[in-house]
C-alpha cells in the first residue's frame, strides 16, 4: 500500500482528505499534531509522501518540514496553505517541502499532485550511466547523490531531478515551463514560481555565492542554463 501521512488539526479537512486518498488507493496514516505526525513518521518508514498543514496547535508545518528533512532528503512533502498566507508558499518550499496546495483545494487536485509526487519519488527508470561528471560536480544516477569537489550535497527529489535535467545538457537554456514540465510533469497544475524557488533553495546548496551564481545561472527573461 502506498502510505501518506496526513497532518491536518481539523478533523473535518483531514477526514475529508483521508476519504479522498482511500478512493485513489493510497492508505492514510493520520496526525492531528506536529508531534504526532513525527512519531508516525517513525512508526511507518515506508511513508513515502507527506502533506503538512501549517497552523497547528504544537509545532507548526514548517518545523515538522524542517525535521523530516534533517535525516529524510527522499520523502515527497506538500503543504497544505491558506489562500491568504502567500508567503507560507515560499516558507515551505525553502524548508524543504517539494509543493504545496492551497486550501480549499479539490479531491482531484490533491490526489494529481501526489500522483506526481509518487511517480518521481518511484523513479521513472534512469538510464544506467551510473554518474555525469560536469566539472567539480559529480551526479551519481544510481543512488541520486550529488558531490562537489568530493564533498557531498545533501538533495531533495525534486532538486535532484532539477540538477539532472540541467547536467544533462550543459549551457542548453531551458525556459521555467520546460523545467517545471519536466520536473514536476505536464499534468502539473502548479504556478511555475516554484521553479524559482527551488533554483533559489538549490543555489544555497551549490554555489559559492548564492547572489552571483556560476553554475545555475539566470537567463534573463527566459529561464536557466548550467553553465560556467
Ligand atoms: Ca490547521
Amino acid at each position: 500500500m502506498k502510505k501518506v501521512l496526513v497532518l491536518e488539526d481539523e478533523s473535518s479537512i483531514r477526514s475529508f482528505v483521508v476519504i479522498n486518498l482511500k478512493r485513489s488507493g493510497y492508505e492514510p496514516i493520520e496526525a492531528e499534531t506536529g508531534e504526532q505526525a513525527l512519531e508516525q513518521i517513525k512508526k511507518h518508514p515506508d511513508i513515502k509522501v507527506a502533506l503538512l498543514d501549517i497552523m497547528l496547535p504544537d509545532i507548526d508545518g514548517f518545523e515538522v518540514c524542517r525535521r523530516i528533512r534533517a535525516n529524510n532528503s527522499k520523502m515527497g512533502i506538500i503543504m497544505l496553505t491558506a489562500r491568504t498566507q502567500e508567503m507560507d508558499k515560499v516558507t515551505g518550499l525553502m524548508t524543504g517541502a517539494d509543493d504545496y496546495v492551497t486550501k480549499p483545494f479539490s479531491p482531484t487536485e490533491l490526489t494529481a499532485r501526489i500522483d506526481a509526487l509518487y511517480r518521481r519519488i518511484g523513479g521513472e527508470e534512469e538510464e544506467d550511466t551510473g554518474e555525469i561528471v560536469r566539472g567539480i560536480f559529480r551526479l551519481n544516477t544510481r543512488n541520486r547523490t550529488l558531490e562537489k569537489n568530493g564533498r557531498r550535497i545533501k538533495l531533495t527529489q525534486v532538486e535532484y531531478s532539477i540538477i539532472k535535467l540541467f547536467m544533462d545538457s550543459p549551457g542548453k537554456a531551458l525556459s521555467r515551463e520546460e523545467i517545471l514540465a519536466a520536473v514536476w510533469g505536464k499534468d502539473y497544475m502548479g504556478e511555475v514560481k516554484i521553479v524559482d524557488v527551488n533554483i533559489r533553495r538549490l543555489r544555497i546548496k551549490i554555489e559559492d555565492d548564492p547572489t552571483n551564481p556560476a553554475y545555475i545561472t539566470t537567463v534573463w527573461g527566459y529561464g536557466y542554463k548550467w553553465g560556467f
